[in-house]
């Protein structure tokens, strides 16, 4: 949305713009040990850290481009970040254009046309197959494997007791990092990333359809993770009918260990192998590339299969996650003895 124009007065409340949060703050504020919010945390600093330049360099008034005094990143729409990527980006074309008077005119422009390709990046995946309520969109021709993969992962879908087969899902398959990272406002190193709260829009990375993998931007040579397209999509999509089911306050502050543990319990998908990721608990070693999922879906498991809650149980009640937390450890260590 272009600065100044979409926000409501509610929204704005005259925050000035010197109480930048640093990438430190919004961690002890927001942390989770998902090295995904940790890269949003840093990420979404900079986007506000570049705000307030744009806001300082050309005289834009801050209490109408301003949007929260608390600084709830979870709950900043993706278009908002993106109107500030979109400003770090063009502010270098701006400066020079200031002079001329066409600055504030073209940097708008910019911006609209950022958010147009936002809201409606269909006519760049040419390509698309439905199946039930999945439309993948890609920018190169699908091959017959994506059938079997939308109807894996319908089946997964299916095993929720959210599932709900009116809710559309659409899926862009970017084929390339850099695109990828331009239609989510700057993410790398991730499996995919939904957008409920605005488009609702999928985005992959790339995908390998034969061998059912997502292809996406490792950290580094140790970054050994892995994940199927199928339980990939799934986890996306449970994330839609959470955020359906619950609302927008609500789902922004359902904790983490809870979505992202129900979204990869239905999903089936484990970035770590299993032996691993128990090892590691067990060790209580922190800091490894999709442990936090992997606990997650551990954690969703103690609640949904040995304690039998259902899913609407826990969003209405979520569980404390120690106790949970320390069943899972308690069932792991005795699995351990029994071996
Ligand atoms: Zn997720």
């Amino acid at each position: 949305m272009p600065f100044g124009l979409a926000f409501s007065p509610e929204e704005r409340d005259g925050v000035e713009p010197e109480v930048v949060p640093k990438p430190e703050e919004l961690w002890d504020k927001y942390s989770t040990d998902a090295p995904a919010r940790r890269q949003w945390c840093i990420g979404r600093s900079n986007l506000v850290k570049s705000l307030v330049t744009l806001v300082e360099r050309y005289d834009i008034n801050p209490k109408t481009t301003w949007t929260s005094a608390e600084y709830p990143f979870r709950q900043w729409s993706t278009m908002e970040a993106d109107s500030m990527s979109a400003a770090l980006s063009n502010i270098k074309a701006a400066r020079v254009l200031k002079r001329s008077g066409l600055g504030a005119a073209i940097l708008v422009a910019l911006l609209f046309a950022y958010q147009a390709t936002l809201a409606f990046p269909q006519p760049f995946f040419p390509h698309r197959v439905t199946y039930k309520h999945m439309t993948i969109y890609s920018r190169r021709e699908l091959p017959r494997d994506i059938e079997t993969i939308l109807q894996k992962t319908d089946s997964l879908l299916s095993r929720s007791e959210l599932y709900n087969p009116q809710t559309e899902s659409r899926i862009f398959i970017c084929d390339s990092n850099s695109l990828f990272w331009f239609y989510t406002g700057g993410l790398r190193h991730v499996f995919a990333v939904a957008f409920p709260h605005t488009t609702r829009y999928i985005f992959v990375p790339k995908a390998d359809y034969e061998r059912d993998l997502v292809l996406f931007e490792r950290t580094g040579p140790g970054d050994k993770r892995e994940r199927h397209l199928t339980s990939t999509l799934a986890h996306e999509i449970v994330h839609l009918y959470i955020f359906d089911c619950l609302g927008r306050k609500a789902e922004a502050a359902l904790p983490d260990w809870i979505k992202e543990g129900y979204c990869e319990y239905i999903g089936q998908g484990d970035a770590i192998p299993p032996d691993e990721g128990i090892k590691h608990l067990l060790n209580g070693d922190g800091n490894i590339p999709g442990l936090f999922y992997f606990r997650s879906r551990r954690m969703m498991e103690v609640l949904m299969d040995s304690q039998g809650s259902s899913i609407q149980q826990v969003l209405s009640h979520p569980p404390n996650e120690a106790e949970v937390l320390e069943a899972l450890m308690k069932t792991m260590k005795l699995n351990q003895t029994l071996h």
